[in-house]
């Protein structure tokens, strides 16, 4: 098992509306890769422990927290891992992308694949030819969504959360917020924040929520999957001045814009317990701010 420190709410102290905002900062629960991707790990690790399976395979793109979760993990625990990664122009870049550079040094052996491969990833043919590359292997799907992946993301609510009236969190495939829909209590709604574009989610979720206590706010996905803008890299700026409390730009710092927003709108009744999951992902600010730097933007604080 990964050993995992403790996370804690943190308060987020506003002007007084009425509301009280925390931060679970899930971002604190490992050194190196933190937040959702361990909860999601922790129980197709010891499923792959229990199959007696000595290699990780998964899926991701170029700046993948996941990728860079299961590389550390795997290395903790002593599995082989095996990222398939998008774009085979990426294999002569290893050293200039962070994520990959991190996963390579935690021991992770790629195979770099075609836009065209990687759509159809899942393919029998494909996975055979994988099998024959790399051996037997337990496969985590992209973005490690899975039923045991949400089993996992139960355990992020603890007992005295109880009294939040809105759980809040970023959104990609839905795992994390199906995790937190299973756990909620009654009385508790929780708001999704897309960090993406697409009418799939919805459907998505519904697999693996046990519960209808939960809406997605659509409003701020900035134009889709790692679209930033230069008011949300100052947003996260000064979020991240004001309360000690980094946001990544893909996930967190667009959830974190979601919430500070519709608590100006007023859109949380008085009274109103608000607790915001900090799911991690920091080390993606590498990766965005090299790309922020090629456009002549302004760059993400660390
Ligand atoms: C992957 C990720 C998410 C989205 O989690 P899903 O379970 O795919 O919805 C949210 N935040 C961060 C930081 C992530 O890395």
């Amino acid at each position: 098992m990964i050993p995992l420190k403790q996370s804690i709410n943190q308060q987020i102290k506003i002007p007084n509306r009425g509301i009280e905002l925390y931060v679970k900062r899930e971002d604190k629960l490992h050194d190196f890769v933190s937040g959702n991707k361990f909860r999601k790990l922790k129980y197709n690790l010891k499923e792959a422990e229990d199959l007696r399976c000595k290699t990780l395979l998964t899926f991701g793109g170029a700046y993948s927290n996941h990728i860079a979760a299961l590389a550390s993990a795997g290395q903790v625990l002593g599995f082989k891992t095996v990222g398939v990664i998008r774009g085979h122009e990426l294999s002569t870049r290893i050293e200039h992308n962070p994520t990959l550079h991190f996963a390579k040094a935690c021991g992770m052996q790629f195979k770099f694949v075609s836009r065209e491969d990687y759509r159809n990833k899942m393919s029998d043919s494909f996975l055979n030819a994988l099998m024959h590359d790399f051996g037997k292997f337990y496969l985590i799907p992209e973005g490690g969504t899975n039923a045991l992946a949400v089993k996992g993301c139960e355990e992020i609510l603890s007992e005295t959360d109880k009294d939040f009236s809105y759980i809040c969190v970023s959104v990609g495939t839905g795992g994390t917020i199906s995790g937190l829909i299973n756990c909620s209590k009654p009385g508790q709604q929780v708001l999704g924040f897309p960090a993406l574009k697409g009418s799939f989610l919805h459907k998505d979720i519904s697999k693996f929520a046990r519960k209808s206590n939960w809406t997605l706010v659509n409003d701020y996905h900035f134009g889709g999957y790692a679209k930033i803008n230069e008011a949300l890299v100052s947003f996260i700026n000064t979020f991240s001045s004001a309360y000690s409390v980094p946001l990544d730009p893909i996930y967190t710092g667009k959830m974190m814009f979601g919430v500070m927003d519709l608590i100006d709108k007023g859109a949380f009744p008085n009274g109103s317990r608000v607790l915001a999951i900090h799911t991690g992902g920091l080390q993606g600010i590498l990766g965005m701010n090299t790309h922020l730097k090629k456009k002549n933007l302004p760059l993400i604080d660390i």
